[in-house]
């Protein structure tokens, strides 16, 4: 019930469609407070038997890691703090980039427990980018397809002892 999801990771690995996928049709809240939250969103997350918060974020939209832009740092921040594990998602078809990996370190001195998340793994392609996952140091990626709801028992499986 009271538990707290954080998705994160760099734009355009499918933060929000994985998001919009265990809020479904209860997706009520848009969180449009100014400043640093601006872009979080938070939901009632259904997954079989578990229910949960989950909170989207938009992700650091500078893709030069060296510049990650204050804003998105702190938003991202302030969800993971408040998480009790946080979702690390990657793109498994464009395999682990730069920011990728400046994500997971950075990720890993917050404290929060850490899933790694490969996505877009409906099909063949992914496979060498769920390979390349491991070099993240969180493990195994669990591999899903947000899109088309692959890898949902998954997902739920490695949730179960944080809810
Ligand atoms: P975000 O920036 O991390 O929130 O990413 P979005 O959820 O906005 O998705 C970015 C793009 O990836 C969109 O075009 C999505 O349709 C696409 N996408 C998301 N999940 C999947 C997936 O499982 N498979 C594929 N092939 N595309 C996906
Ligand atoms: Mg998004």
């Amino acid at each position: 019930g009271a538990a707290r999801v954080a998705i994160v990771g760099r734009p355009n690995v499918g933060k929000s469609t994985l998001f919009n996928r265990l809020v479904g049709r209860k997706l009520a809240i848009v969180d449009d407070t100014p400043g640093v939250t601006r872009d979080r969103r938070e939901g009632r997350a259904a997954l079989h038997d578990l229910e949960f918060t989950v909170i989207d974020t938009a992700g650091f939209e500078d893709a030069d890691a060296a510049s990650l832009s204050g804003r998105m740092r702190a938003q991202t921040d302030a969800a993971v703090s408040a998480a009790d594990v946080a979702l690390l998602v990657y793109d498994a078809r464009a395999g682990v980039t730069p920011l990728d990996r400046h994500f997971a370190q950075w990720l890993r001195k917050r404290g929060t427990p850490l899933i790694l998340i490969g996505n877009k793994a409906e099909g063949r392609s992914a496979e060498a980018g769920l390979a390349e996952g491991h070099a993240l140091g969180l493990g195994a990626p669990v591999a899903i397809s947000a899109e088309h709801g692959e890898g949902m028992a998954d997902l739920f499986e490695v949730l179960l002892p944080y809810i």
